[in-house]
């Protein structure tokens, strides 16, 4: 295992930190360092619209469907200097997710219709898998979707919960039961729905934070043609667990991970406690160096990861260590964030986040702003892309040889 970077790999991440400091706009950069999750839509769209341009907006897709086809270990630099930069999060939806499946299971006219839409990002996407009672226990899900007497379209019935950023889509992926006979898995098909559709009607669900991106999507009668079904019918738990395979990449949050480590140091070296820089307290220099260590033998775990998949072989069970330890630095990061600003994380101040005009005389130094909005909303990241007990199913099972 090699995990040294070679002069190319040095010369490719000099372009990067030269393309970020001369292209991200300020604005986009100050939104992004300030809501720390999600920035307003337009922005979204306009930064999109710059990595396109550059060629950079699918750094794992194929060069023939139009994307960077670079290695895990670019993509890693990639994912650091982007981090670096501070530049916000693109949807992940078109490009991690149903862009993949589209390139690979889909029609000739699937891939015309879509793929250039979520390249140029003009089209949203969001993801219908979960249920109300189908989590982690996906493949019981209940949203029926049934032939009608055409036998052209679906008509889709049923319930999606939890679907993020529904109220920002133009299209969803959604999985729908087509057979109720045999085992779950094997009656389940994967459909392409327009959200335009009559019938389909979406309901804000308002996380923890008090912020806005999570959802409940209905569907009463909504007619899909058949032409907008991903493969076959019935064999749509293919596609899905294809899917979550691109959705669990990148799952460690390494490159995040780092930037909060060194915003914690900033903060804590401006912060004072008993009149002294807060970073020079025993007690708490100690805990930041624990997550410090934490943080740096997952990065080791995730290169010798990303080696082992340049050299052919698959992540296998290593993305659910990945995950779990992953989402645990994360959450131990925003805790110490939390206590490095004190009571200055109480005050909810939704307006300070996008510099929206509020009479609200501000509380707290500016590096305060967002951070427990961030800190609540990530509780979440144990549980999103497979909750982290399931993870450790895998993991026990692939220990025990089950
Ligand atoms: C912020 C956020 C964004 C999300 N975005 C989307 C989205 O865009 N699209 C989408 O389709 N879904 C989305 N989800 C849903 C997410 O995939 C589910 O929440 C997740 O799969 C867990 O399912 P559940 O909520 O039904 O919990 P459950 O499956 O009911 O689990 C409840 C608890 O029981 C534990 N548990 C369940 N089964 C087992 C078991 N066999 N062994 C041990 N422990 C177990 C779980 O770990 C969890 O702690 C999102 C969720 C969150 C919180």
């Amino acid at each position: 295992m090699d995990m040294t970077f070679s002069p190319e790999d040095e010369a490719f991440r000099e372009e990067v930190r030269t393309f970020m400091a001369e292209k991200l706009p300020p604005e986009i950069r100050e939104a992004s360092i300030r809501s720390h999750s999600y920035v307003p839509k337009e922005y979204t769209r306009r930064w999109h619209k710059i990595l396109f341009e550059q060629g950079w907006v699918a750094p794992s897709w194929p060069k023939e469907h139009g994307g960077c086809e670079w290695s895990p270990v670019q993509k890693h630099i990639y994912d650091e200097e982007y981090q670096n930069a501070q530049a916000p999060r693109l949807s992940s939806f078109g490009i991690t997710m149903i862009g993949p499946v589209l390139y690979t299971f889909g029609t000739e006219a699937q891939k015309q219709h879509h793929i250039p839409s979520i390249l140029n990002g003009e089209i949203f996407w969001c993801q219908g898998y979960s249920e109300p009672g189908s989590g982690s226990d996906l493949a019981s899900l209940q949203t029926r979707a049934m032939l009608d007497d055409s036998r052209e379209n679906y008509i889709v019935n049923g319930q999606k919960i939890w679907t993020s950023h529904a109220h920002h889509a133009d299209w969803i992926f959604a999985l729908v039961r087509t057979s109720t006979e045999g085992k779950k898995q094997e009656g389940i098909s994967f459909l392409l729905i327009d959200m335009s559709t009559p019938g389909l009607e979406v309901k804000p669900i308002i996380s923890i934070d008090g912020g806005h991106y999570l959802n409940e999507v209905y569907f009463t009668d909504v007619k899909v043609p058949v032409a907008n079904r991903i493969g076959e019918e019935n064999l749509g738990w293919t596609y899905a667990k294809y899917l979550l395979g691109h959705e669990r990449t990148g799952i460690a949050g390494v490159a995040k991970s780092k930037r909060k480590l060194e915003k914690l140091k900033e903060i804590a070296g401006l912060e004072q406690d008993s009149g002294e820089p807060l970073i020079d307290d025993p007690n708490f220099k100690s805990k930041v160096a624990s997550v410090g260590i934490k943080l740096q033998a997952l990065e080791i775990t995730n290169l010798r990861t990303l080696s082992a998949v340049s050299s052919g072989k698959s992540p296998g069970d290593a993305s659910s260590i990945l995950k779990i330890r992953g989402t645990e630095v994360e959450q131990e990061l925003n805790e110490l964030l939390m206590q490095s600003i004190g009571y200055y994380a109480h005050p909810y101040q939704p307006g300070r986040l996008f510099n929206q005009q509020s009479n609200m005389i501000p509380v707290g130094s500016d590096h305060s702003v967002g951070l427990m909005e961030e800190h609540l909303l990530r509780r979440a990241a144990s549980i999103y892309g497979g909750s982290n007990e399931i993870q450790k199913n895998i993991i026990a099972k692939a220990i025990m040889g089950l």
